[in-house]
């Protein structure tokens, strides 16, 4: 089996996390949360987005969350945007990378962003050339190029066509998003292996949600094909209201747990993560899909687990 040494993970619990919880969290918990996200190893976190606080008001202090966080220079932080605006919010607290989204699937960008692809697509100069005048680097997302619930299959032309669409308005970062949860090991294998010949000056980051199972098996197959960038997410949380049955991402202590059984590194403590995961599952007040919350690490399980991942896992254990 051909595994990277390392790869470096994307804390999106902050953002794809909360931002589907009923429960508000406070600027302060948030911020709690990111400090220890950081203090466990992790260099790459999704702080929120700038969009609008009434269609989102789960992201509305995104701001703050900037304000108090920039300028670990060790850390990069980095925040979801929907056009130019976005990055004017950017500029003017301190954030120094955006993301752009767009996704493969015509139903779901309408959607989930009241437009069609092609129209996403037009906003992206505007966006990555007043992030430049900012001082702001600016990546973009792809969600469900590998399957949709309402097209079902997504043409890998599709694809290249928005991976070229980002590459000529200069943002050579993309992300490949697996929102509606149709993935599969092979097809990730594939695509990847197609599109890092197609793009070699391309850095990939995948994001798998877990909703039929597969996210782990997903990473797995895209660690393979030679990818070193996921975004995961604490206990697990995630969705996204437009898609049927949605679940979270893939919990961030169950990526950094397998990881460290199979000897590649992830740069994050496993304990400090279950721990992290153990709290964000009291904050939102419900069962959520983690593996490791559930059962522990391998390592401890002949020992006696703290008396607080006992609560977080037997409270685990009584959901339906
Ligand atoms: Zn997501």
């Amino acid at each position: 089996m051909q595994l990277p040494e390392k790869i470096t993970l994307c804390e999106v619990g902050l953002r794809d996390g909360l931002q589907n919880e009923k429960s508000l969290l406070s600027t302060e918990q948030k911020l709690q949360l990111a400090r220890k996200v950081i203090a466990a190893g992790c260099r790459v976190v999704e702080l929120g987005s700038f969009v609008s606080p009434r269609a989102v008001p789960q992201m509305a202090d995104t701001d703050a969350l900037f304000a108090a966080l920039a300028g670990d220079p060790g850390v990069e932080l980095r925040a979801l945007i929907a056009n130019a605006k976005g990055v004017e919010r950017a500029a003017a607290c301190g954030c120094k990378k955006v993301k752009l989204n767009v996704s493969a699937s015509r139903a779901h960008n309408l959607a989930n962003l009241n437009r069609t692809p092609e129209e996403s697509i037009a906003g992206f100069r505007d966006c990555t050339a007043l992030a430049a005048e900012r001082g702001i680097e600016a990546s973009g997302s792809i969600s469900m190029p590998f399957g949709s619930p309402w097209e079902r299959e997504i043409p890998v032309s599709q694809v290249c066509g928005m991976i070229e669409a980002y590459l000529s308005v200069g943002v050579s970062e993309i992300s490949l998003s697996d929102t509606s949860g149709m993935a599969t090991p092979k097809q990730v294998y594939e695509l990847m292996k197609t599109v890092q010949a197609q793009y070699p000056g391309v850095r990939w980051w995948l994001h798998f949600h877990n909703t039929r199972g597969a996210a782990m098996a997903n990473i797995l197959a895209a660690m393979e094909a030679g990818v070193t960038r996921f975004d995961a997410s604490f206990a697990g949380l995630g969705g996204c209201p437009f898609v049927p049955g949605a679940a979270g991402n893939i919990a961030t202590e169950d990526v950094v747990h397998l990881c460290e059984g199979m000897g590649v590194a992830t740069g994050m403590d496993v304990r400090q993560c279950l721990a992290i995961a153990g709290e964000v599952q009291a904050l939102v007040g419900h069962g959520t899909d983690s593996c490791l919350l559930r059962a522990g690490c391998a390592a401890d399980l002949l020992r006696e687990l703290p008396e607080g991942q006992k609560r977080a896992r037997d409270c685990n254990r009584t959901e339906p």
